[in-house]
C-alpha cells in the first residue's frame, strides 16, 4: 500500500489497524538468480536496484539476524560527501544525490535532513588538514567552505571557542545533515519486496557450494539453496564468507563502537564533529 495522505486518511477510519505489513516473511524457495547474503543497507539496497535498475527477478536477501541490525541501525547517521581522497570523491557524492531523493524514490520517509556538518579544527595542523580537503572538495565539484574562527563563532553563537580545545576554524558542508538510519534498511526492504525480492531473516548463511569454481549453491540455517549468483555484503563478516567460498580477502574487520547520549531538546540546527575531541 502507498504511503500517502489519501492513505492515511482512509486508514484512519480503522483506526490504523489495517496497514499492510511493510514487508513479509517469505519462506526460502529452492533456487534463486541471485542471492545477497546481509540485510544491511548495503545489501537491501544492491537488491533493490538489481531490480529496479536490471530487471533481475528471482532475487533473495538473506539475513542472518534482522534486517538494519548490523551497523545499519547502529551508527551515527551521520551523511556527507566530504572526505579526501579523489579516488572515492565521486562515489561519497553519487550517495549524497541519492539520499537527496531516497524517500520519494522509495515511498518511505527517511528524515534525512540537510541541516550542515561542520568539521572543527583546533590547531594549526587541523586548519590545513581541513584546509587540504576543503580544496580537494572544490576540485572534486563537492560543496565545502573553510570558515575562520570568526566566522564559526557567528553561525554558532553558543559554542565555546576558547575552552581547552579551541576553535580556529572548520570546513562546513551544507548538503552533509543526518538520518534514520534503520528507516534506510526499511525502506529500502519494503521497496525490494515490492518488486518482488525476498527478505528472509534469520537465516544464516553457513556454507558456499561451489562446482568447477563456480558458486552454484548456499547451505543456510533454513536448508540450502540453489543460485546462480552470489553478492556477499556482510559488511565486518566479509572475510568469514569469503573464506566460505575458499578465498582470503586482503583485509581485517575491527569493531568500531559508539557512546550515544540520551536524546536532549535540540540546541543546535547542524551537525558538529570533532576529531580531537572525537565528539559527533
Ligand atoms: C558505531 C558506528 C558509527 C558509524 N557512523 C557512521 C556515520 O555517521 N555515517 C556513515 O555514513 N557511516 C557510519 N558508519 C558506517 C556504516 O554504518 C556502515 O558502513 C554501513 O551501515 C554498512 O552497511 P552494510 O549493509 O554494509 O552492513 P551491515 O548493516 O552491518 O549489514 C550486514 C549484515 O550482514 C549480516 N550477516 C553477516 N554474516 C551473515 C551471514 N553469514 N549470513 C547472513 N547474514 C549475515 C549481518 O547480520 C548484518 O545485518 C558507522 C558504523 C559504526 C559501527
Amino acid at each position: 500500500m502507498k504511503y500517502s495522505f489519501y492513505n492515511l486518511v482512509r486508514n484512519s477510519f480503522s483506526y490504523h489497524e489495517n496497514w499492510e505489513k511493510a514487508w513479509s516473511s517469505p519462506e526460502l524457495k529452492p533456487e534463486y538468480d541471485v542471492i545477497i547474503v546481509g540485510g544491511g543497507g548495503h545489501g537491501l539496497g544492491t537488491a533493490y536496484y538489481l531490480a529496479k535498475e536490471f530487471g533481475v527477478k528471482n532475487i533473495a536477501v538473506l539475513e542472518k539476524g534482522w534486517i538494519g541490525g548490523g551497523n545499519t541501525g547502529r551508527n551515527t547517521t551521520i551523511i556527507r560527501s566530504n572526505y579526501l581522497w579523489d579516488e572515492s570523491a565521486a562515489l561519497y557524492n553519487h550517495a549524497v544525490n541519492l539520499w537527496e531523493g531516497l524517500s520519494s524514490e522509495l515511498n518511505f520517509n527517511v528524515m534525512f535532513s540537510q541541516r550542515g556538518l561542520f568539521h572543527l579544527a583546533h590547531s594549526v595542523h587541523d586548519m590545513q588538514e581541513i584546509t587540504r580537503r576543503g580544496y580537494s572538495n572544490y576540485l572534486n565539484g563537492i560543496d565545502a567552505e573553510i570558515l575562520n574562527q570568526e566566522q564559526v563563532a557567528k553561525k554558532i553563537p553558543h559554542m565555546n571557542m576558547h575552552g581547552r580545545y579551541p576553535v580556529l576554524g572548520a570546513l562546513l558542508q551544507r548538503r552533509a545533515g543526518t538520518a534514520r538510519h534503520d528507516a534506510v534498511a526499511w525502506g529500502y526492504a519494503r521497496a525490494a519486496e515490492n518488486l518482488g525480492v525476498d527478505i528472509i531473516q534469520n537465516c544464516e548463511v553457513k556454507g558456499i557450494d561451489i562446482s568447477n569454481g563456480k558458486v552454484v549453491g548456499l547451505q543456510t540455517t533454513k536448508g540450502s539453496v540453489k543460485v546462480d549468483k552470489v553478492g556477499l555484503v556482510p559488511a565486518g563478516h566479509s572475510s568469514v564468507l569469503a573464506d566460505m567460498a575458499g578465498f582470503t580477502l586482503p583485509i581485517n574487520s575491527v569493531p568500531l563502537q559508539a557512546l550515544v547520549s540520551e536524546p536532549i531538546k535540540p540546541i543546535l540546527d547542524c551537525v558538529i564533529m570533532s576529531n580531537s575531541v572525537h565528539v559527533y
